[in-house]
C-alpha cells in the first residue's frame, strides 16, 4: 500500500504546523508534493535530499506556502549535492518565477506534462479552483496497489474524483479543508465534505492545510486528518 507521510499540515498563516507538504520514498527516490517555506529546513534535518539519489517534486500551485522552499532546495541539491531535481507543474510560468529568484534553468528539470509517471506511479494533474490569478492543480496518483487523490489548495473536488472515490476506485483523498464556510471560498469547507461523502466512507478522507485546530470536530464527523511525524 502506498505510504504517504507529511512534513507539515498547516495553512499559510499557521506555520507552527509546518506548511502542508507530503512525501513518499519509492525505490530510493524521494517524491515530494509541494515545497513551502518551512519545507527545506525539514528536509535538511531529515537528510532526505542527501539520502535519495533522485528527487521529484510535484507542485500544486505557486503560493509561497507551497513553493517558498523551492529555490533553496534546487540550489542546495544542485550546488552542494551535485544533483538536479525533477519538478512537475503544468505551467511554464514556474520557470519564470525561479528566474526571478536567480535559479538558473540548468539547475533543475521542469516538466509541464499533465500526465506523467514517476517510477511505477502514474500521475495526473487536474485543474482545480482555489484562487483566480494562479493555476492550481490537484493530483491523482496511481500507485500499483492503490489510487489516491491529493487536492493541493482547492475549494472544489473534481467530479471524476468524487465519483471514483464513491465507486471505491480511489482509495484515499487528501483534501485541503477549512472549518467554516465563508462568502469568498478558497479552501474546501467541512460542510461541503459532509454533503458529498457518507459517514462510512469518511475515514479515508484525510483533511489537511489547517488554519486552526478542529481535529476533534473532524473525528466526531468521521473524517480522518493528516499527522506530521516528529523529526
Ligand atoms: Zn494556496
Amino acid at each position: 500500500m502506498e505510504r504517504i507521510r507529511f512534513l507539515g499540515c498547516g495553512s499559510a498563516f499557521n506555520p507552527l504546523l509546518g506548511n502542508t507538504s507530503a512525501y513518499f520514498i519509492m525505490e530510493d527516490s524521494l517524491v515530494l508534493i509541494d515545497a513551502g517555506e518551512t519545507v527545506f529546513s525539514k528536509l535538511y534535518k531529515m537528510k532526505l535530499l542527501e539520502s535519495c539519489p533522485e528527487i521529484f517534486i510535484i507542485i500544486t500551485h505557486t503560493h509561497s506556502d507551497h513553493v517558498g522552499s523551492l529555490p533553496s532546495i534546487i540550489s542546495y541539491t544542485y550546488y552542494v549535492l551535485g544533483k538536479r531535481v525533477n519538478i512537475f507543474y503544468p505551467e511554464k510560468s514556474l520557470a519564470v518565477l525561479l528566474d526571478m529568484m536567480g535559479i538558473v534553468r540548468e539547475a533543475y528539470v521542469l516538466s509541464v506534462d499533465r500526465d506523467f509517471c514517476i517510477g511505477s506511479v502514474a500521475v495526473h494533474a487536474l485543474s482545480v479552483k482555489h484562487e483566480e490569478n494562479i493555476g492550481c492543480y490537484g493530483y491523482l496518483l496511481e500507485f500499483p496497489d492503490a489510487k489516491i487523490y491529493y487536492s493541493g489548495d482547492s475549494y472544489e473536488i473534481p467530479d471524476r474524483v468524487i465519483k471514483g472515490f464513491l465507486a471505491g476506485e480511489i482509495k484515499k483523498i487528501y483534501q485541503d479543508t477549512t472549518e467554516y464556510e465563508t462568502e469568498r471560498l478558497s479552501h474546501c469547507p467541512l460542510s461541503m465534505l459532509e454533503s458529498l461523502f457518507p459517514v462510512q466512507m469518511r475515514k479515508n478522507i484525510y483533511c489537511m492545510h489547517f488554519s486552526n485546530d478542529f481535529m476533534k470536530k473532524l473525528e466526531e464527523k468521521g473524517f480522518n486528518y493528516v499527522k506530521v511525524e516528529e523529526t
